[in-house]
């Protein structure tokens, strides 16, 4: 096939995928995406069962605040204009069966008098951490991803510097402590067991936790109406309106490379498309070990596919409920007076969301509930195929369902569908190694990685890229996006092209 200077073939229709097509179509390259799934958006999606639609993705979106950070590259992307957006005041609640309730107020304010109503002996350690949360307000992380790192000066650094040094004590003091090690210092009882849990998993980074508590507050963390996969499908018609061209149900098998220079893909239906650049914004794992062959592959990347960083694979289980929740908060991790065991592993917390903020998701009157759980990958992979698999997912949604009606009585008799997502999953409809939400797990050993990102390229092959949220440790829709703009950015420059954006 013939193939011209301009083309480009990105490998996945996820948020990175569509939004480094939308950017390369702004700046007159030719792309053509290949999908293996038969819908746009990768982790960023949702399902519709029985009139119920199960949101699989966002619980906050940064950038949904008008004029503040992240939100310029939404309208650029087309999929802020005309979305309403809802604003929790708090993230969620963690509660004690039959005990005390920390509501994590985002305002700080609201949230200092509340913690120390709860503990008034450690005052002083909730003053410092609710006004570490008041600085961070002032705090824009999109500056950490506004140009791509390979193309950063010594002047670039040098200026991103002088914007971060108001906030480097901040960010040094709580970007190296993780959640379950700050609560270690609390005395209340208590809050020693609720405060791992209040950003919903333990080995978070304070700091990370506590953006996303400033964000709230600035009304910059939103959950899109309509949910995930209409906020993807927003993108993907951005991306068509440009001209660019998506292949659903087209898994790319192989990279084509001649002399170390990435010339094309091969698909599984063996035909074989050639372009200039190949964009990779699917798996880094299977990008580099299958369609790649193991052959380019780094000794860095090499000791991070072997484990050396955690990833991190979930249970999702996914109910319709013939019963109108409202009135109950949105978000709640109940602490268990017993353990129990699911999928093999001793469980202390569930938690727990419902959607009724969205009223296009569930029928009038009802309600859609969902249980969300850390799993272990290899549980799921060693019975995954067989019969026991689909045993499974109905014994361990039993065993949570039966949880459920403690906190919410009755609830059993109202279910009526019942949708469960295991972290395979995940893995056979995105590709994604382990059935990982976010790639990389974002903690406080990673943390620098989030700030200077993985390599997008490969010393020894040329005309090849990759993006994404394995490339952009801890993942999330912005970042993946910003690292879909940032690679059309660097491509510019190798072509001494001025990078432009648009909005629609
Ligand atoms: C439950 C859950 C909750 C989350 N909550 C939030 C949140 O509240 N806020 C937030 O910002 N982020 C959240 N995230 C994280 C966020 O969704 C991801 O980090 C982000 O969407 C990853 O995008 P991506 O483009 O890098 O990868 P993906 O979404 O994995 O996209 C990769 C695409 O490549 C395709 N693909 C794979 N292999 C091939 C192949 N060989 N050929 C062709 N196509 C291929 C896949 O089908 C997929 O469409 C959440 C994720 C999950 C799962």
């Amino acid at each position: 096939m013939k193939k011209s200077s301009t083309d480009i073939i990105i490998i996945g229709a996820g948020i990175s995928g569509l939004a480094a097509g939308c950017y390369a179509q702004m700046n007159g390259y030719h792309t053509q995406i290949f999908e293996m799934h038969n819908l746009p958006g990768g982790l960023c999606t949702a399902w519709k069962r029985n009139g119920y639609v199960f949101d699989g993705c966002i619980h906050y979106l940064f950038g949904s605040g008008k004029g503040q950070p992240f939100y310029s590259m939404w309208e650029e992307l087309g999929a802020v204009q005309g979305r309403q957006f809802v604003h929790h005041d708090e993230l969620m609640r963690v509660s004690q069966a039959g005990g005390k309730t920390l509501i994590v107020y985002s305002n700080p304010d609201k949230l200092e008098s509340h913690l120390k109503q709860l503990s008034p002996r450690d005052s002083k350690l909730i003053t410092n951490f609710c006004q570490g949360i008041r600085e961070l307000t002032r705090f824009d992380l999109s500056l950490l991803q506004q140009k791509p790192k390979a193309l950063m000066t010594i002047a670039d650094w040098w200026a991103l510097g002088r914007q971060i040094l108001p906030f480097s004590g901040i960010l040094a003091k709580w970007g190296r402590i993780s959640a379950e090690d700050f609560a270690k210092r609390f005395q209340d009882p208590f809050l020693r067991k609720a405060i791992p849990q209040m950003f919903a998993w333990k080995d978070i980074p304070m700091m990370v936790g506590m953006s996303l508590l400033a964000y709230m507050h600035n009304k910059n963390a939103g959950f899109p109406i309509g949910a995930s996969l209409e906020f993807a499908r927003a993108i993907e018609k951005r991306y068509l309106g440009l001209g660019g061209k998506i292949y659903y149900d087209s898994q790319v098998e192989r990279i084509l490379v001649r002399e170390d220079k990435a010339i094309g893909v091969r698909l599984y239906n063996n035909k074989e498309y050639c372009s200039s650049r190949i964009i990779s914004a699917c798996d880094g794992r299977s990008t580099l070990f299958n369609l790649l062959r193991g052959e380019y592959v780094t000794e860095e990347m090499e000791m991070l596919y072997d484990g050396y960083f955690p990833v991190h694979s979930q249970l999702q289980v996914s109910l319709g409920v013939n019963r109108y929740l409202s009135q109950e908060p949105h978000w709640v991790t109940y602490l268990l007076n017993q353990p129990v065991v699911i999928a093999g592993e001793e469980c202390r917390e569930i938690s727990v969301k419902h959607y009724c903020f969205d009223s296009s998701l569930a029928p009038p009157g009802k309600s859609v509930l969902i249980i969300m759980l850390r799993t272990s990958y290899d549980y799921w992979q060693r019975i995954y195929g067989r019969k026991i698999y689909d045993a499974e997912q109905i014994q361990e949604s039993s065993i949570l369902i039966d949880l459920l009606e403690e906190f919410y009585p009755g609830i059993k008799a109202d279910i009526e569908y019942i949708d469960v997502a295991t972290p395979m999953s995940y893995e056979r409809y995105t590709g994604n190694w382990q059935g990982s939400s976010c790639g990389w797990l974002l903690t406080k050993e990673i943390m620098g990685m989030m700030i200077s990102g993985l390599p997008k390229t490969l010393p020894d092959l040329d005309c090849f890229y990759m993006i994404g949220q394995w490339v952009e440790p801890g993942g999330s829709v912005p970042v993946v996006a910003m690292s879909g703009r940032n690679i059309i950015q660097q491509i510019c420059h190798e072509d001494s092209k001025v990078f432009q954006v648009n909005k629609q």
